[in-house]
């Protein structure tokens, strides 16, 4: 085989997004990429991004990595879901779980025989109860999923919720151990081929020019090659998801670590509650049009468990994405490409999702325009899935209380979404994906969570007859709630498992 020309790759940022990308880079493309990494301590990193989707768990696989090292080092705590309190209406209180609706077999979703029984008039339990991801979360109990795909607890799969300020270091200890070059400075000029309009280099703030093949854009919110320089437009969907700013405040954890990050809902928002093993990260995700950055922090304050260990820390932040990710010879990874609030944790999912399919797409010698079209009609699809999903928790609520739930419960939602709730209330069908991060477990999820609950239902849930169905369900709750009798509790596994340090 032809040997390739290995790529001189130029990373901007070293925050999470540049080092998750550094490790891939070389260590699954070795020898195709020289890589050098620039970042600015001074300029520092966004330090929040703490809850995680399964998909995680690849990635940490995938460098080689031990798990238990991995969440030792970076304090981590198991996630088996969301848990979403006063979304549909104050009080409420629902799991979206990383895992099925029954046994997830057959090709009748569970949900289907719920809703029957529901239409029929019938007193069937929530739907909560026959997850069993939900019921271990609400038990507060973890263990791994069963390897037996018989077994009711191989019905999930789990997350990971982490320090931020420990993962980033930790992948670069790897990247740099495995070749890649990190300058600690300043980016102050991008130098452009006055012809191809392609990046060339890097000037930094002592003169140094670092040049390149292709470069990666990881520098945050500044976006300082693919917006700055190439000034790729970027797409505000400010009026579907109004939140604009948080402010963040971590504090000792009072009550229980939870195998699961919640989202509650605030007046003009919500908060996140993540607990690891040494504090409990929080923050109010609010929209600046029907608050203001005091009462936020007031707000937050109030609401938080334990003492603060730190003051509120105000950000700023607006959802959307850069029109192309992959533009000329710049690729924009994280928050240089987009933002999507983190009702969902979705961010560090994006990064993975980019990474693996710049790897898929990676040049070898000159950039295929077909290879960066492709990029960019992947990473769209993630934008655009993920958007859908967030605007629905909003969308889908009763709350009257305040003037911003007003506003996003009545606003016009996209086509696509719109055209997603009216197949499940009508049927509950959930629109099929081959790609993208949302399937229908957490669709069906946060409708039924939020009060849309289907009219209909799959008519082959028309068998078997109602008395078998209603004895199943309960053979199927009863097993559940003994075979979660039977795990250990969260706190009492990490401990076995991938306790921190204890000077840490
Ligand atoms: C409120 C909030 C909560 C979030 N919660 C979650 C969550 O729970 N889960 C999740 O998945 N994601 C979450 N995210 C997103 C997550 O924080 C980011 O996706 C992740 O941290 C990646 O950030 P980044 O590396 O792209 O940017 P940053 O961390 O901002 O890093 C940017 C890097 O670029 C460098 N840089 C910038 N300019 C220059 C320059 N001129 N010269 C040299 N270097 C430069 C900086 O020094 C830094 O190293 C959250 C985001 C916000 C705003």
């Amino acid at each position: 085989m032809a040997s390739r020309r290995s790529q001189r790759v130029v990373i901007i940022g070293g925050g999470t997004s540049g080092w998750m990308t550094a490790a891939a880079l070389v260590k699954l493309l070795p020898g195709r990429c020289d890589l050098h990494l620039v970042e600015s301590e001074a300029i520092g990193v966004i330090g929040v991004g703490e809850a995680t989707l399964p998909h995680i768990r690849g990635f940490v696989e995938k460098l080689g990595i031990r798990e238990a090292d991995f969440m030792a080092w970076t304090r981590g705590t198991f996630k088996l879901g969301i848990e979403f309190r006063d979304w549909g209406r104050i009080g409420d209180s629902y799991i979206h779980p990383f895992g099925t609706f029954g046994r997830g077999q057959g090709e009748v979703d569970f949900h289907h025989y719920w809703a029957r029984l529901r239409v029929e008039g019938a007193a069937v339990p929530p739907l909560e109860h026959f997850s069993y991801a939900c019921m271990l979360a609400r038990a507060n109990r973890f263990d791994l999923p069963a390897s037996d795909p018989q077994s009711i607890a191989s019905t999930y799969g789990y997350a990971y919720q982490f320090d931020a300020l420990l993962f980033a270091p930790y992948l670069r200890a790897i990247a740099e151990d495995l070749g890649a070059r990190r300058t600690e400075r300043r980016v102050v000029e991008v130098l452009r081929d006055g012809a191809s309009g392609d990046i060339t280099a890097v000037r930094l703030d002592d003169g140094q020019v670092i040049e390149g093949d292709l470069f990666i854009d990881c520098s945050g919110f500044r976006s300082l090659l693919l917006g700055d320089a190439l000034e790729e437009p970027f797409e505000d969907w400010n009026h579907w998801l109004p939140a604009d700013r948080a402010v963040a405040m971590p504090c000792r954890t009072q009550t229980a670590v939870t195998p699961y990050t919640s989202a509650i809902a605030m007046p003009a928002g919500w908060r996140w509650r993540i607990p690891l093993q040494h504090r409990t990260g929080n923050g109010y995700v609010y929209a600046s049009a029907f608050t203001s950055e005091d009462a936020a922090a007031r707000a937050l304050t109030e609401a938080v468990e334990g003492a603060p260990l730190a003051d509120p820390r105000p950000l700023r932040f607006r959802a959307g994405r850069r029109r192309r990710s992959w533009a000329h010879n710049c690729v924009a990874i994280g928050l240089a490409s987009g933002f999507l609030e983190p009702l969902e944790s979705t961010s560090i999912y994006l990064v993975q999702q980019a990474i693996t399919a710049l790897i898929e797409l990676f040049p070898d010698d000159g950039i295929s325009p077909i290879d960066r079209d492709e990029f960019n009609r992947l990473i769209d699809l993630e934008y655009d899935r993920i958007r859908d999903f967030l605007i629905l928790h909003y969308h889908a609520t009763s709350r009257t209380d305040t003037d911003f739930w007003h506003y996003v419960r009545t606003m016009t939602v996209p086509d696509s979404l719109a055209e997603k709730i009216e197949l499940f209330r009508r049927a509950g069908r959930v629109v099929k994906y081959r790609e993208g991060v949302f399937l229908d477990a957490s669709w069906i999820a946060v409708y039924v969570g939020q009060g849309i609950v289907p009219e209909g239902y799959d008519p082959r849930a028309d068998q078997p007859d109602g008395t078998l169905l209603l004895r199943g369900m309960q053979a199927l709750q009863s097993e559940i709630t003994a075979t979660v009798a039977r795990v250990p509790e969260h706190l009492r596994y990490i401990d076995r498992y991938c306790a921190m340090a204890a000077a840490a």
